[in-house]
């Protein structure tokens, strides 16, 4: 009798430490994700892993873009397209290089 205890509680940390190894994984797979590693971590953690790859899984992928800017130190203005010298001052007579900006959005 006292083996098959002994049996149960093994299966219960073998179990345990299989739903922590899923539930990291999953969260390594939500950083992935719009949702981020934590939301997925903490879904999978008390709605089970099951939900927690659901959850991942219905969350879009981030985006990571990166925007390239090109702004103007004289009138601060900011463009998409390159240009070799600012538009805006060029109507002016002025001639202004534009600095190259790359952003990243999530
Ligand atoms: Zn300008």
């Amino acid at each position: 009798m006292y083996y098959y205890q002994d049996f149960d509680f093994e299966m219960i940390i073998i179990a345990i430490v299989i739903y922590l190894f899923l539930v990291i994984s999953i969260a390594k797979l939500g950083t992935y994700k719009k949702c981020g590693g934590i939301k997925a971590l903490v879904v999978s953690l008390l709605f089970t892993p099951v939900a927690g790859i659901i959850y991942v899984a219905i969350s879009p992928v981030k985006s990571v873009l990166k925007i390239v800017h090109y702004r103007c130190h004289h009138c601060g203005l900011e463009f998409t397209n390159h240009h070799k010298y600012c538009p805006t001052c060029l109507k002016e007579g002025e001639k202004h290089r534009l600095e190259r900006i790359s952003m990243r959005t999530y």
